[in-house]
């Protein structure tokens, strides 16, 4: 049983950089959470200082209630998984998950039931005896694991764990640590630049960048419902589309750019009726960039197909916009989407999921609106 919670939480390196800004954060009992954003952005700071290995500057770190800042690593009751897996070489797998109980002089048959447990969760009974060498990067991912099984945390952290597999082990290893944490029922907090895995893995996000926290919440809602431009842009593969555009008055509002107007959704009028005049950014997820018919002329964008990736299920079309050349549009359609290369298109956004963003600031104009809901036309195709 473990809550973590994160108050106002800061970080100063010796040579004055900040690199958290006052994080708040509630990691619930057995909730698996990840910390994602770009390299730099003061994930692994935040880890660390959850691990105790790197002081915290400023504000409270409490665990269960508890205030815990000044708590050495080890009796933190945590257990951390890092990106290089920090194995002894000299030492067998079995050795190498003993050891941090044999400093803490467990009886050798505590040791001994505990080590073959967490074994035979993450499948490496046969590879007891070997060295590390003798492992392949995805063994030696699950002895790292193993480590912090057998120790019984509060607590697991994972630092970046998968980034030096390659992309199928990682897949594979993704789906292990979300069992394992089903299995164990343990708080995990995992940290990644990866947004895909961030997005898989987490019951709850939390998007960082330059040392703050952008936005907190389920991966639906961080899709659905970016709090700014910078968490649209960077949560969803392939990304959301940017377009600038002005908001103009009338019944229905319209939004109005280089070559393109569309009516602005009703259920959006309310948020967006107090920026009529103003430049928004207008953000528009692939599958919600439909191909108008030819001779539709009203709320479409005019573009040309420069690259069609053929996915199997679905296609992603690359598309420049007859107004901006240098624009790239994607769009997410079904296989069976009968286009090819150079063909000249017609989009039209699904207006009710359309995003829009200040202009300035980045932050978003809507407010938290439900699901989003898709026209009888795109769930008919
Ligand atoms: P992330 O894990 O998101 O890549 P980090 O937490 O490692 O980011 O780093 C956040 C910021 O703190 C970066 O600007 C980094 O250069 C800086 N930083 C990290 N470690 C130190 C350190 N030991 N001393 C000074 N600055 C550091």
């Amino acid at each position: 049983m473990a809550r973590v919670e994160l108050k106002n939480i800061e970080k100063v390196y010796e040579g004055g950089v900040k690199a958290v800004h006052g994080a708040n954060v509630v990691i619930e009992d057995q909730e698996f959470v990840v910390f994602v954003g770009p390299s730099g952005c003061g994930k692994s700071t935040t880890l660390r200082m959850v691990a105790g290995l790197e002081d915290i500057s400023s504000g409270d770190l409490l665990i269960d209630g508890e205030r815990v800042n000044d708590l050495p690593p080890k009796n933190r009751n945590i257990a951390m998984v890092f990106q290089n897996y920090a194995l002894y070489p000299h030492m067998t797998v079995y050795e190498n998950m003993a050891f941090g109980l044999r400093i803490r002089k467990l009886p050798d048959a505590e040791i001994d039931s505990r080590v073959r447990a967490a074994a035979k969760i993450l499948s490496i009974e046969m590879l007891l005896d070997r060295k590390p060498k003798a492992l392949s990067g995805g063994q030696r991912q699950r002895v790292a694991v193993g480590r912090a099984i057998v120790r019984n945390p509060k607590v697991f952290l994972f630092d970046e764990p998968l980034s030096n597999l390659d992309a199928k082990l990682r897949v594979q290893m993704r789906t292990e640590i979300a069992k394992l944490h089903h299995r164990l029922k343990a708080t995990m907090i995992y940290v990644t630049h990866d947004q895909v895995e961030a997005m898989t893995m987490g019951d709850k996000i939390v998007v960082m960048k330059d040392g703050l926290i952008q936005q907190i919440g389920s991966p639906l809602l961080l899709y659905d419902h970016p709090a700014n431009k910078f968490v649209a842009g960077f949560i969803g593969s392939p990304p959301m589309n940017f377009l600038e555009g002005v908001i103009e008055g009338g019944t229905p509002l319209r939004v109005k750019g280089e070559g393109f107007s569309f009516a602005v959704a009703p259920e959006h009028r309310d948020s967006l009726a107090a920026h009529v005049g103003k430049t928004v950014s207008i953000g528009i997820r692939p599958e919600h960039m439909m191909i108008a018919p030819r001779e539709q002329e009203d709320n479409v964008i005019n573009a040309h197909i420069t690259v069609i990736e053929e996915l199997g299920a679905e296609a992603h079309i690359y598309m420049s916009r007859a107004a901006d050349d240098s624009e790239n549009l994607i769009a997410r359609v079904d296989q069976r989407h009968g286009y090819k290369m150079d063909d000249t298109v017609k989009i039209t956004p699904e207006a009710s999921a359309v995003r829009y963003f200040d202009g300035e600031t980045g932050r978003a104009l809507l407010g938290v609106i439900g699901p989003i809901r898709m026209s009888s036309r795109r769930q008919a195709e």
